[in-house]
């Protein structure tokens, strides 16, 4: 029997490298449901090459589009916001969770209800839902794998220990294409320089956070939600290599590391394969070609990203919500050329300050708080 997968987010770059896994291994999926929001025709065409059960669009103008190109295929075409929770609800024994922002979380709430298994890459709904996320797995007894490679590396580090014995997870950063500058060079960081990752090929959003360090920041919530160790066990190593993912150090003194190309596939792979493994055509790790690898300390005062993150995450309540949802309403306008690359952390700090509610306990308060925490952070746009 095929494996039965739903990617919602297929037409991004974890989406690509996800269909890219799958279409090496005819026959063994069966894709239940696909998902853009408002890529009509790169969706039609990978619902035609997939043999999809049904295709959304998120966007509901972008439907009658999704339409034309999938007219006599005999694929579902859907589009809204609806329709996106009514696909992702659809049983399928995996599903890929690869929308972008916040904007993922109700879909990836919805796949959680059918109780088969979640590959977490947006990380920012779980930044944001937190303890509503968790809950929600436990009640519907569903399985969350996490597909971000560092929190991959660490669930591969800590298969068959346990985690009791855990003395400290370090997650490694690439440190992102900015991250010899100085402060004036910072400040004056184009888009297109933020947007030249020297290792990795990711959507824009998560290509600047890595610039900024809000995306190992948000890792670092990401990772205390997912590992229950204590915030002052997760460390964070800068590693411009990015061939060691992640490490997790027992108590006594054995770190165990998971190694990799920096290949999104990778991580994708064991997700898919697990609790098996699978074949990837990533080229094997040569380590004597490579010759060293190397480790430093973040820079907190250039990048302060991360030091935000970890306050928001010791403040609990809604402070990691309020920090995701600023962040990206900066980044955004980063990319828009309406602010500087420098200004996307302060807009974050100052929007912490000025709204601090107390902790959502619904899917539905989170999409409030949510939504009111980007009212905040783009009037401070409005006085920048
Ligand atoms: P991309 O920008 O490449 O793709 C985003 C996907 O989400 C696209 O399919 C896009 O559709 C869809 N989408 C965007 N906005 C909405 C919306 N409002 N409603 C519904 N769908 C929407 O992102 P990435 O693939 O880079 O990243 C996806 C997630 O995975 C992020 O949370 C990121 O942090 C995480 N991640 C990514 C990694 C990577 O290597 N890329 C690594 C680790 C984690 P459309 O194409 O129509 O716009």
């Amino acid at each position: 029997m095929p494996h039965s997968i739903s990617i919602l987010g297929a037409t991004g770059s974890i989406g690509a490298s996800t269909l890219d896994l799958i279409r090496r291994e005819p026959g063994r999926w069966r894709v239940v449901a696909l998902t853009a929001n408002s890529q009509a025709a790169e969706l039609a065409r990978l619902a035609r090459e997939f043999s999809a059960e049904v295709a959304v669009v998120a966007d509901e103008s972008c439907l009658a589009d999704l339409r034309a190109v999938l007219a006599g295929s005999g694929i579902e075409a859907a589009g809204g916001a609806e329709a996106l929770l009514e696909a992702a609800r659809r049983p399928a024994a995996i599903t890929v969770a690869a929308i972008v922002g916040c904007a993922g979380l109700a879909a990836t709430m919805a796949a959680i209800e059918q109780g088969g298994v979640i590959a977490l890459a947006n990380k920012e709904a779980l930044v944001s839902a937190g303890e509503v996320m968790k809950a929600s797995v436990m009640r519907h007894g569903a399985t969350l794998l996490p597909m971000d490679s560092e929190h991959n590396a660490i669930f591969q580090c800590l298969a068959g220990n346990d985690i009791a014995h855990v003395r400290s997870i370090t997650l490694t950063a690439s440190g992102g294409p900015l991250r010899t500058w100085n402060a004036a060079q910072l400040a004056a960081a184009t888009r297109e320089q933020a947007l030249r990752h020297p290792n990795w090929d990711m959507g824009a959003k998560i290509t600047i956070d890595s610039a900024t360090m809000f995306n190992k920041g948000l890792e670092l919530i990401e990772a205390h939600h997912l590992f229950p160790v204590g915030l002052d066990k997760l460390k964070i190593v800068v590693h411009p290599q990015s061939v060691v993912h992640s490490m997790v150090e027992y108590r006594d003194g054995s770190t165990l590391a998971q190694l990799g190309p920096s290949d999104m596939r990778v991580p994708i792979a064991s997700c898919l394969g697990w609790p098996a493994r699978m074949d990837t055509p990533c080229a094997p790790l040569d380590l004597a070609a490579l010759g060293e690898l190397t480790f430093c300390a973040p820079n907190e005062e250039l990048f302060p990203a991360t030091r935000l993150c970890r306050q928001a995450a010791e403040a609990g309540g809604a402070a990691a919500l309020v920090l995701n949802a600023a962040n990206e309403v900066a980044v955004a306008a980063f990319l828009s050329g309406q602010i500087g690359f420098t200004r996307i952390a302060v807009m974050v700090e100052k929007t912490m300050s000025r709204f601090g509610p107390a902790a959502p306990t619904s899917l539905e308060a989170v999409i409030a708080l949510d939504a009111e925490a980007r009212v905040h952070a783009r009037a401070l746009l409005e006085l920048a």
